[in-house]
């Protein structure tokens, strides 16, 4: 179905931050994906993982215990303080399970404890009910219905949200970082109040890290920087470095609420997935490896604010997770990028947003830089 707008490009092999196209030519890739390739292309270490697991078993159902999706679960607790994880395939499946989990917690305490509420700007998925937690209008229109039980709030607003978070309500679902409206993060005493308020209502605080999470922000959850623990966590895109995987972390309470039966995926935990998964765990648990990250992204936003480029309104992000707000069309700039053979993204209306590799080199940082802002002046000389 033709539900993406692409560009003709069909690349046939990568290696590290390079991606190499069916005529030989090569790009910088600032975009993994969306966020997904974390340890780049061809990474040695995941791809032997993988091709070790394929030959020896790539499925068994969830009837019986896969070793790798168990110490997978066990790896992802170690690492976030968590209790207990629910794996699946995507970003917006973890999130339906984040959803169910606050509805039968909420219910298990007052039968009319429905109400998710999320933040304006906010995105969550592309299925009914995740659509339905994405607080933009333009996904809703022409998919109606939506399931009931979904309220927005204006983000940063500690009056509305003190208001919204009622006895009705089960779950406060938000990114540390919204990715798709434009990397906006939240800031840490919005983040620290909504945990606060939260706790003492008795409502689920869950954070959708499947875009900021896993290292993508130098630290390996987003939440932690701003000292908050959710209890309910999703990660998803690079969890696994390009196989596709999705978790559901909780802690306490929320980490019993699904018993037998009551949840389920054919695929979710997969020993492929898992096993790509915790090299990918291992990687960014390497001395150092999260400290670079966040030391690579202020290399960009310092080399992007030292330009003071006329189209640059803000450099903004956390680590390797960055947006640069222009006032020409960003998807003009990522035209001008690719013509230069560099990938880059968009976000929200006004934003060119980059999510390189974890794993990139300071060379390539600053060769991508040039090219960004050689596709910065040509976007300039066109208006
Ligand atoms: C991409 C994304 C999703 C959806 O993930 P899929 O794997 O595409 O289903 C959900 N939440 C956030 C924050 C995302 O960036």
């Amino acid at each position: 179905m033709d539900t993406y707008k692409r560009t003709g490009l069909v690349f046939v092999r990568g290696s590290g931050v390079v991606l190499e196209a069916e005529d030989g030519r090569k790009y910088l890739d600032f975009a993994s994906g969306i966020g997904v390739n974390s340890l780049g292309h061809g990474h040695p270490r995941l791809v032997a993982a993988i091709a070790e697991q394929a030959a020896r078993l790539i499925h068994v159902s969830n009837y019986y215990q896969s070793r790798e999706a168990l110490e997978l679960a066990q790896e992802l607790c170690a690492r976030t303080g968590m209790d207990a994880v629910f794996l699946c395939n995507s970003g917006a499946e973890a999130n339906e399970g984040a959803i169910k989990i606050a509805r039968k917690h909420g219910a298990s305490h007052d039968a009319s404890r429905t109400t998710v509420v999320t933040l304006r700007g906010s995105f969550h998925g592309r299925t009914i009910a995740t659509l339905a937690a994405t607080g933009q209008d333009k996904f809703h229109e022409r998919f109606g219905p939506f399931p009931a039980g979904f309220e927005y709030v204006e983000a940063e607003d500690s009056a509305a949200l003190d208001a919204a978070l009622g006895s009705g309500t089960c779950a406060l679902l938000l990114e540390p970082i919204q990715g798709e409206s434009g990397v906006v993060p939240l800031s840490d005493e919005y983040q620290r109040l909504a945990a606060r308020l939260c706790e003492e209502r008795g409502i689920l605080l869950i954070a959708d890290e499947v875009q900021c999470g896993v290292g993508r922000t130098g630290s390996f959850l987003a939440s932690s920087r701003a000292g908050v623990r959710p209890d309910v966590v999703t990660l998803a895109k690079g969890l696994a470095g390009g196989v596709p995987i999705g978790a559901v972390l909780a802690r306490g309470e929320a980490a019993r609420v699904l018993e037998r039966g009551d949840h389920g995926s054919t695929f979710g935990g997969n020993p492929l997935a898992a096993a790509a998964a915790r090299v990918v765990l291992s990687e960014l648990g390497s001395a150092g490896f999260l400290d670079a990250v966040a030391g690579k992204g202020e290399r960009f936003l310092e080399a992007v604010r030292s330009w003071k480029h006329n189209l640059v309104k803000e450099a903004r992000g956390r680590g390797l997770m960055i947006g640069i707000a222009v006032t020409c069309p960003p998807d003009r700039v990522k035209e001008l990028c690719l013509e230069r053979g560099l990938l880059v993204l968009t976000a929200g209306s006004d934003v060119v947003r980059l999510l390189p590799p974890l794993v990139i080199p300071d060379g390539e940082i600053d060769r991508g830089l040039g090219l960004l802002k050689d596709a910065l002046d040509a976007a300039g000389k066109e208006i």
